[in-house]
């Protein structure tokens, strides 16, 4: 295999205290790689700015115009960090190149890992997937959180390996079959994995945040992961379905007793606690069904509308 031109890709969100640093420590990455003769001297950077209302779009405009090897794109908005992933994929293949790597532009990640993806690359893989050795820098709020959610897709059915991160390689052929999902919310953790091409991990570690706020909440992490749940497994529907059918099970056997008990011993139950407890507890969880069969009708509708998955200011190529 020839040696390929690799692009980079940066979702930036508000990151003015970053992204100079960040862009100058990938370029002594690239041009390590390009000294051991490991990619083409033509690999680039491309940023996304992803709607940020502070000065990271001047930024990067005179990070391009010093040197043309950093591309970039800029929202009209802010459409959340899956959207700016998305763009950069199909920036990039638009531009052209053989395979590329995203990263955070905080730089958390540990950059010299991509050496180890372009390896991997060239043994042939389609898709090297960067997996945190640990979450150290995480809160113990969001390590439970993030655990919790991948336990959980595993038992759904969508088997991502836990600590699985958006630090990843993927070839030209996976960017082109990317572009056969028309979906809006593509959510590329679960939609990689889905794709079944030869995967390929290598672990890095994870540093601390370079500079500025990490610009996910909590609110941003529940959509994320409700996303990637109701994009790629139906299995709550299922569940409901047979939790439904137990539960009528359960009332008619219960009728079917008392019943049994007032012919036989004259005896009819009394219990108002009991009632009101089954009547809150059969009430909460046909509710929280409701949630969920609400949540993939959500999904749906998002889905139907069709509408463009972002909208494109300017670009600089
Ligand atoms: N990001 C983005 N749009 C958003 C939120 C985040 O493009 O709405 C980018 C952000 O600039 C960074 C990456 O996504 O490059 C990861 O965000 P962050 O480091 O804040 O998340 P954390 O590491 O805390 O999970
Ligand atoms: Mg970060």
């Amino acid at each position: 295999m020839n040696k390929p031109t690799l692009a980079i890709i940066i979702p930036c969100f508000n990151e003015e205290l970053c992204i100079e640093k960040t862009v100058e420590k990938l370029f002594v990455v690239l041009n390590s790689l390009i000294k051991k003769n490991k990619i083409n001297s033509d690999s680039y950077l491309y940023l996304v700015d992803d709607g940020s209302s502070d000065t990271t779009w001047e930024i990067i405009k005179k990070l391009h115009s010093s040197n043309n090897l950093v591309k970039a794109q800029k929202f009209i908005r802010n459409y959340g960090n899956q959207k700016a992933l998305i763009a950069g994929l199909e920036g990039v293949r638009e531009i052209g190149c053989d395979c590329v790597v995203s990263i955070d532009a905080d730089l958390q990640q540990d950059e010299w890992a991509i050496e180890k993806f372009v390896d991997e690359y060239m043994n042939g893989f389609d898709i090297v997937s960067g997996i945190r050795n640990d979450r150290k820098t995480d809160s113990v709020f969001k390590k439970t959180t993030a655990l919790m959610f991948y336990k959980l897709m595993n038992l759904l059915g969508v088997k991502i390996p836990v600590n699985h991160s958006d630090y990843r390689l993927i070839s030209r052929k996976a960017l082109e079959l990317m572009s056969q999902y028309h979906e809006n919310a593509l959510f590329l953790r679960g939609f990689f994995h889905e794709l079944g091409l030869k995967t390929a991990y290598v672990h890095f570690d994870v540093k601390q945040r370079m500079a500025g706020k990490s610009k996910f909440n909590f609110v941003k992490l529940m959509e994320l992961s409700l996303n990637g749940i109701t994009s790629f497994s139906i299995v709550p529907l299922r569940f409901i379905t047979v939790l439904g059918f137990l539960m009528a099970l359960f009332g008619f056997i219960v009728g079917v007793e008392a019943v049994f008990e007032k012919i036989f011993h004259n005896n009819a139950p009394n219990g108002m606690a009991t009632t009101i407890i089954l009547l809150c507890v059969f009430g909460g969880i046909q509710l929280f069904c409701i949630g969920i069969i609400g949540e993939y009708v959500g999904q749906v509708f998002r889905e139907v509308k069709a509408r463009p998955r972002y909208i494109k200011e300017t670009e600089l190529k």
